[in-house]
């Protein structure tokens, strides 16, 4: 009866340590489970888990004794006490009894260490371990220690304890994999949160349920909010329509992977547009399980092709004008139904020579700006008197002010100027011949310099809307102003437009190409060469009483 008492517990002992190993991935707490259970099953005075950390040497790491013998635990064993051939015994997996400590053949160095802490009879069963290159490798040793008394233990004792120990080698391995699958984890999962791109996984319905911080800053949601959305809610319903076929045959796996250019919702409310790469993840049997999406972030690319292919329009319409005239003129001349007409000849070989003069004027400005644009121009700035600046300067364009019947006027100045004065003169002639173009006959183009240190600026923007941009800006830096100011009397500028005149191609009125021959880069180029010098370029104007632009150079 009590035999049979006995061996039902002991079934329940390895029944509830598998059970253990089964349920939980905490090697530590089964280690600790198991050398507290053995000693009760078995009622040994102690059982210890000996850790081998190098080949013989190792270490107590867990222990169950009765209060009244001595603790092993943490105690340390070198290399002599454990010989190769015990070892390789050990390795076949190969439980011992041995049922005289004093006389164990495998243990001399042992013998005063098992009389201090009072062993008479043990029981020692590996716990083996394959390594890397399959070979048994013994990780440590499952010991139960009789102290009271010589116990004989019996070789069923033994087996148990060896089942233990291979259960024990079997959480072990568990243990191992669970760390290596954490380490992956940990890996993957720091791919994806660190990610340059923005990457997300979704349900089949398209719902979030991962998402990265980079594509939470590209969206502007919180990972939270983002969470709480599906897709259909940050793309126009036209734009799925429009895939919905692609999708399909990619969770049908007749795809592999889909790329989407989309136009994003923004929590701001604007949009953003990006590359979406999406691709599904199957289970073995080839069941679809979710979409990995990657999101690159292309609004500023996009945004560039836009103003390329805006500009390419631009040039290609700018040309075509001209062009047209030309075509028209000399093919009228060729056909010789105007040979007895000299006049009409004469006008129409001039309307050819102004419109080569305009193209070449055209492909001279666009060259200068994208020179300018590319920083491949090089500025040799020196100091010069503002005044012998502005005279040159009136001086080049009396003639074209004449003509027009508009009086040029000069501020006398003493102001130092430090810029590539070629440049300045550049941006000088455009404004003024501006000035000139939009003036009515018999009206004044005022030029004036003036030194100005910041806070004077910045009291001046108070009292115009338009420039409080500039002079915030010139608030910040540490030097005095130098400000050019170029004065008309003419139509005006709209205050819609004042800004728009700086960018390429943008003339106030369309007709303003052909009447007044111009192109519309003229101030597109005076902004780069007076960024380039540091300084800043606006206008205020009054719609019907005048313009006056303004620009600032800052003095070293
Ligand atoms: P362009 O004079 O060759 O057309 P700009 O870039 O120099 O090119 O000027 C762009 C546009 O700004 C002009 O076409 C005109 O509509 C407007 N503009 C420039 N200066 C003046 C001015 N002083 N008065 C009124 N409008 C102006």
């Amino acid at each position: 009866m009590r035999e049979l008492e006995e061996q039902l517990a002991r079934a329940k002992l390895l029944a509830s340590i598998t059970q253990h190993i089964r349920e939980s991935l905490d090697f530590d707490e089964i280690l600790t489970t198991a050398v507290t259970e053995v000693r009760q099953v078995l009622q040994a005075d102690r059982v210890l888990i000996f850790h081998l950390t190098s080949q013989g040497s190792g270490v107590v790491i867990k222990e169950s004794v009765l209060p009244e013998y001595p603790v092993t635990k943490e105690m340390l064993f070198l290399d002599e006490c454990f010989p190769e051939q015990c070892y390789e015994y050990y390795c076949q997996g190969r439980p011992r009894i041995v049922l005289d400590v004093c006389k164990d053949e495998w243990a001399d160095c042992l013998a005063e260490f098992m009389e201090q802490v009072g062993v008479k009879t043990k029981i020692v069963a590996p716990i083996v371990q394959m390594d890397d290159d399959n070979l048994p490798k013994v990780w440590g040793l499952l010991i139960v220690h009789s102290c009271a008394y010589y116990r004989q233990w019996q070789s069923s004792d033994a087996e148990l304890v060896q089942h233990i120990s291979d259960q024990l080698a079997i959480a072990l391995k568990q243990a191992d994999l669970y760390s290596q699958l954490q380490t992956s984890e940990t890996h993957l999962r720091n791919a994806f949160e660190t990610a340059v791109n923005g990457m997300a996984m979704l349900t089949l319905s398209g719902h979030f349920m991962q998402v990265n911080p980079a594509l939470c800053q590209l969206l502007g949601y919180s990972k939270s909010e983002l969470l709480q959305f599906a897709v259909q809610d940050l793309i126009q319903p036209e734009e799925l329509d429009q895939h919905h076929n692609h999708i399909q045959d990619l969770i049908a796996d007749r795809t592999l992977s889909l790329q989407i250019e989309s136009e994003l919702r923004h929590k701001s409310g604007k949009t953003r547009w990006a590359i979406c790469s999406v691709s599904v993840v199957r289970d073995p049997e080839g069941e679809p399980l979710y979409f990995v999406v990657q999101v690159q972030d292309i609004n500023e690319r996009h945004a560039l092709e836009q103003l390329k292919s805006e500009f390419i329009s631009s040039v290609s319409h700018e040309l075509r004008t001209p062009l047209t005239s030309i075509r028209g003129s000399l093919g009228l001349l060729a056909s010789g139904v105007l040979d007895h007409q000299p006049e009409k000849h004469k006008r129409l070989i001039e309307i050819a020579a102004i419109e080569s003069e305009r193209l070449v004027r055209l492909v001279d400005d666009l060259l200068d700006l994208e020179r300018l644009q590319s920083q491949q121009v090089t500025l040799h700035p020196e100091w010069f008197s503002a005044m012998s600046l502005i005279q040159q300067v009136v001086e080049n364009l009396r003639p074209t002010a004449d003509s027009n019947n508009v009086h040029l006027d000069i501020e006398p100045t003493s102001v130092q100027v430090w810029a590539d004065s070629d440049r300045i003169i550049q941006v000088l002639i455009n404004l003024v011949s501006n000035a000139i173009k939009f003036s009515p006959s018999g009206s004044t183009v005022r030029l004036s310099v003036q030194s100005q240190n910041d806070e004077e600026l910045l009291q001046s923007s108070d009292k115009q809307q338009d420039v409080l941009e500039p002079a915030r800006s010139i608030a910040i830096s540490p030097y005095s102003q130098v400000v050019f100011q170029v004065t008309d009397q003419g139509r005006g500028i709209p205050a819609d437009q004042l800004e728009l005149i700086f960018d390429r191609f943008q003339q106030v009125n369309k007709s303003d190409s052909r009447d007044q021959a111009g192109v519309g880069l003229g101030l597109a180029i005076c902004k780069n060469i007076v960024q380039q010098h540091g300084g800043l370029i606006w206008a205020e104007s009054k719609v019907g009483q005048g313009s006056t632009f303004y620009f600032t150079l800052p003095v070293p």
